[in-house]
Order: C-alpha cells, then structure tokens, then sequence
C-alpha cells in the first residue's frame, strides 16, 4: 500500500476543508433513488466534523455540458438527503469558485463541479480556485480516481494539504489485497463482451493468476483460436491471432486458461430464442454461444472452490436473457459459497452480483467502474498518483518542522 495522508494524521481544528465525493447517484424527479453512495461517505463527514473543521463538498453528476447550468444535473437532491442524514442544513451553493462564505462547523456542497468549464480539462485555474477554497483537500472517490480531473488532480497539485479519505483508502486496500498482494490459488474471471476492451486485462492478469477464467463473447474468441466451430456467436476475428497467443503464454507461465466443454447456444440474439444445450464439439453454423453449460460449471465450481483469492469482472453469459443467465448464476452462487477473499467490479458484474442477490457474500465490491479496470489492468491512477506526491512532500515538510 501506498503512503497517503489520512485525516487521522491532521490536525483540522477550525480549518476548511474541501472533500472530493462521488455523489453520482441516481436521481428521478428531483429525488435521489438510491442513497448508497451518499450513506457510504457520512462517515467520513463526521469524522472531519468532529475533528472540528469545516466542509466543502464537491462532486460531479453526470455529464452535462461545462459552462451551462441544467437543473437535470443538480447536485440540490443530495443537498437534501445529506440535510436529511446530517440532521443539519447543507446549502447548495450555486457560485462557488470565487469563495463562499462560512459559519465554524457548517457543511455545504458545491453545485456539480461539471458545470464549470474547466474540470473534466483539468485546468488549473478552477483548480487553482478550489485550492484557494481550503486548507486541506481530501478526495474520497475512488471511482473517479482514473480521470485527471480539476476536482481529482489539478487542486490536489494546488491544495496547501492533500490527503486521502477513508473510503478511497479502504478500496484502494481490498484491491491491492486481491491484486498486488493476493493469497493463492488466485482465479480472475474475466467476461463481457469483447476481448478488445479487456485485452490489456487479460494480459496483466496472466502473469499474476493460477486460473484465468474467460467468459462470455471474450470466451468465443478463445474457442475459435483454439480451433472450434462457434457458428454465428459473438467473437472479434482480428483478435483470434491474440487470444492464441494469450493461452501459449498461458501455459508457459503455468497459468490456466479452462475452455467450456459444453455451452448453452441460441439461434438467433433474442430474449425469447430457445435455448439448447451442447457439447463444444457439436455447436454448428447457425448457432450462437451464449452461455457455458452445466458441465462447464461444476468444472469452473471445482476451481472456485480451490482458490483464496477471486478477482470477477464480466458475466459469463448474455445472463439479461434468463435462458442464458445460468452460468452467470453458478459461478456467482460459487463465488458466493466460498471462502476466498473475493472481489468483483464493473457496471453488469454489479448487475449480475444484484440479480443473484449475493451482494452480502463478496468480500469487497468495488464502487469503481472504470477506475477498477484501469487498476485491474495495473494502470496507475492519476489521482491517487497526485496524493502520493503530495503526501511525500507532506512527510518532507513535517521531517523539516521537527528538526
Ligand atoms: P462487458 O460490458 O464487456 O462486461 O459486457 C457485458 C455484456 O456482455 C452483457 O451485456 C452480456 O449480455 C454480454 N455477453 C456476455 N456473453 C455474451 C455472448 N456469449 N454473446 C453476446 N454477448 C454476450
């Protein structure tokens, strides 16, 4: 694990402090429908309340256009529910970057901060102007973490202090745990779509994984670079010469890649074609796989059941369509049955844990879509990269203080 600045090693008595949240929830007619995100961050709200400072809340909700306000955009629904939560008046300020003026211990949320030109560009003014709001930073969003962004990146560069909030810090150390320091056997599952979205993925994954389970359309084009017939099913012909090299790799570097011995094949990309189980040998010109079969399953089960450490990302089928979601549901009941330190991610790995409803039973989901790829994938985050350099300087200028 990386060194950050915690709010524990700060003193905050009577400073402003600005938190970077994701309050990107889901609203419909000016009510927020799910509160989970907004729930999640109260505890670090109060942590720094009761530390004594003051807060500036900053976030952004979906992807209006910068530089024109759009009520369908604003952030004054979670206004409303951290008041509700709180028990306290959070005011939604609307003008915000030129300063806003403050009672001790007050909290407010600034309008989405994608209003203003300038944030997605990462500019440095705005983000000049968000440092000047503050004394400290923190950002607690993980799951905007993988975009430089002037609420993410640019006034952590600006910010005289800049820490790292609980819940960025408790994803960031579930996935190190899974990834950069896992118990083995490790098994990662990997489906979707197309292997083109998750190539580097696949390639980062196999240096570090004992079993690398591929699932989905990405699993066809696996099956067609081993020499199998799969009809009209979903695959990515200019990738076949990569998946082949993918699984000689494999097996050089003693890591396994299982291919299904028997799929689930319809004939057309429907929600009411019928359904037809068969071995992998025997799928013809006019089918589409679209989930593993039963056999499949109590194989991939067996590996489940070995493995300490789970890494899932991707259904294993079209599991939207219920005659091909089965697949989806054992590996997700196995996942959920064993005792490894599991974690999964991503926006229909999300959907798929909810249908199954075993959200209780993995270890750590995680709340970042793009920014659990990108970390799957190794990248580094330039967010968390921003608070690594600012947290060295930090332990430089406290080593100075103390001499
Ligand atoms: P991704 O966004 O890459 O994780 O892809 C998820 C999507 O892949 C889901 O909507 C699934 O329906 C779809 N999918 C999974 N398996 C297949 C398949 N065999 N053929 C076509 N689509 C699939």
């Amino acid at each position: 694990m990386t060194i950050l600045v915690k709010i524990a090693d700060l003193d905050l008595s009577g400073k402003t402090v600005l938190i970077r949240e994701d309050y990107n929830v889901p609203i419909k007619n000016g009510v927020v429908t799910s509160d989970i995100r907004i729930r999640a961050t109260l505890p670090t709200l109060t942590q720094v309340l009761e530390a004594g400072a003051k807060i500036i809340l900053v976030s952004h909700l979906g992807r209006p256009t910068a530089g024109e306000y759009d009520e369908a955009f604003s952030l004054a629904p979670v206004a409303k529910s951290l008041s509700d939560f709180l028990e306290i008046d959070v005011p939604l300020i609307k003008d915000w970057t030129n300063g806003i003026d403050m009672s001790d211990h007050q909290v407010v949320i600034c309008e989405n901060v994608r209003f203003e030109k300038g944030e997605t560009t990462n500019d440095e003014a705005l983000a000049r102007k968000m440092a000047q709001l503050c004394q400290v930073y923190i950002n607690d969003a993980f799951a905007t973490a993988h975009r430089a962004q002037a609420s993410t990146h640019g006034v952590a560069k600006y910010a005289s202090i800049s820490a790292a909030g609980p819940l960025l810090i408790k994803e960031l150390k579930a996935l190190s745990k899974a990834l950069r320091d896992p118990v083995s056997p490790l098994v990662a599952i990997v489906g979707g779509a197309k292997v083109s979205s998750k190539l580097t993925i696949l390639e980062t994954l196999l240096g570090k994984v004992d079993q690398l389970i591929v699932g989905g359309g990405i699993v066809n084009t696996f099956l067609k670079a081993a020499g199998y017939e799969i009809g009209k099913s979903l695959y990515e012909a200019d990738l076949v010469e990569v998946a082949s090299k993918l699984m000689k790799q494999a097996e050089e570097s003693d890591c396994h890649i299982p291919l299904p011995i028997d799929v689930v094949c319809g004939k057309e990309f429907d929600e009411n074609t019928a359904a037809e189980t068969k071995s992998v040998n025997d799928v013809t010109a006019d089918d589409m796989i679209m989930d593993v079969g039963p056999e499949t399953s109590k194989q991939l089960n067996k590996l489940i059941a070995k493995a300490n450490t789970i890494v899932w990302n991707g259904p294993l089928g079209v599991f939207e369509f219920k005659q091909f979601s089965q697949g989806t549901k054992n590996l997700a009941d196995a996942i959920a049955e064993s005792d490894a330190y599991s974690i999964a991610g991503g926006g229909d790995t999300i959907a798929a844990i909810s249908t199954f409803n075993i959200e209780d039973k993995i270890s750590y989901i995680s709340t970042g879509g793009g920014a659990f790829l990108e970390f799957l994938e190794g990248k580094k985050l330039p967010a968390i990269e921003i608070l690594e350099e600012a947290a060295r300087a930090w332990e430089a200028m406290e080593r100075a203080r103390e001499l």
